[in-house]
């Protein structure tokens, strides 16, 4: 679903992704682990093009994104993506923001728009919160509601930048059950973290990065529980 191939990306003459090659199937949940700066989050905001690859190719669900003639808004619609903040619309209702990208970038009308967002916040478990403003709400809470914002758009991947570190520890467990119930049913997913236990429980694979390469790749049981590189072993040292 997910194809990349010798991705480059330099902010000036920062060369932050050395060549990234990395395939994810469809229905695949990858967690994408390493220290700061090491480009996880450059990495993702390549996938959906808010960063503009220097080299190489990125290929969602058979389009290549970095093709110069591609419709970057109807790709960007097919990928969903969840930051640490939850970026929502602090005037408008949780449905208000869940309505309004639909009906806005999709063109969907007010009924088809309020139907698809009653389904997602029911997914989030959060159907008794359709009238709340987010100031309302929990941290934990809104990232339910962006995630389910996101989901509202039908996207084929999603992609999450440490969505739960912004959260308190008692408000990581609500989001992660929501990441965990998307991973079961199928969705396609990268997910940067350092939640090492749902890495363990949840990805198929995990990436470790470093320097902006991907030093090693595999099970979480390989990656987590048995790592090859010094560095993989000195990064989990410091998270244990
Ligand atoms: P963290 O764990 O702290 O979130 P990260 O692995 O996500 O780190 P990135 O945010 O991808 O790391 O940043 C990698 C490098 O790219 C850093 O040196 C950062 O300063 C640089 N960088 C990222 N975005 C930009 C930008 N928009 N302009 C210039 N430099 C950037
Ligand atoms: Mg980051």
């Amino acid at each position: 679903e997910i194809e990349i191939r010798d991705l480059h990306k330099s902010f000036g003459d920062n060369h932050v992704l050395r060549g990234i090659d990395l395939e994810i199937a469809q229905g695949e949940v990858v967690c994408v682990i390493g220290p700061s700066g090491s480009g996880k989050s450059t990495l993702l905001r390549c996938v959906n093009l808010l960063e503009e690859p220097t080299k190489g190719q990125v290929v969602v669900g058979g389009t290549e994104l970095t093709d110069p003639d591609v419709d970057i808004d109807a790709v960007r619609r097919r990928i969903g993506m969840v930051f640490q903040q939850f970026n929502l619309f602090p005037h408008l209702t949780v449905t208000e923001n869940l309505t309004l990208p639909q009906r806005r970038v999709l063109r969907r009308d007010r009924a088809q728009a309020a139907k698809v967002a009653a389904e997602n916040l029911e997914r989030v478990g959060l159907t008794e919160k359709a009238s709340a403003y987010p100031s309302s709400l929990s941290g934990g809470q809104q990232q339910r509601v962006a995630i389910a914002r996101a989901l509202a758009m039908g996207p084929e991947v999603m992609l999450f930048d440490e969505p739960t570190s912004a959260l308190d520890p008692e408000l990581v467990g609500d989001v992660l059950a929501v990441m965990r119930m998307l991973a079961q049913d199928g969705m396609t997913m990268m997910v940067v973290t350092h939640e090492m236990t749902f890495a363990r429980e949840v990805a198929d694979r995990v990436i470790f990065m470093d320097g902006g390469v991907i030093v090693e790749d595999g099970s979480p049981e390989q990656v987590i529980t048995n790592p090859q590189h010094e560095r993989t072993r000195h990064f989990l040292s410091r998270l244990l």
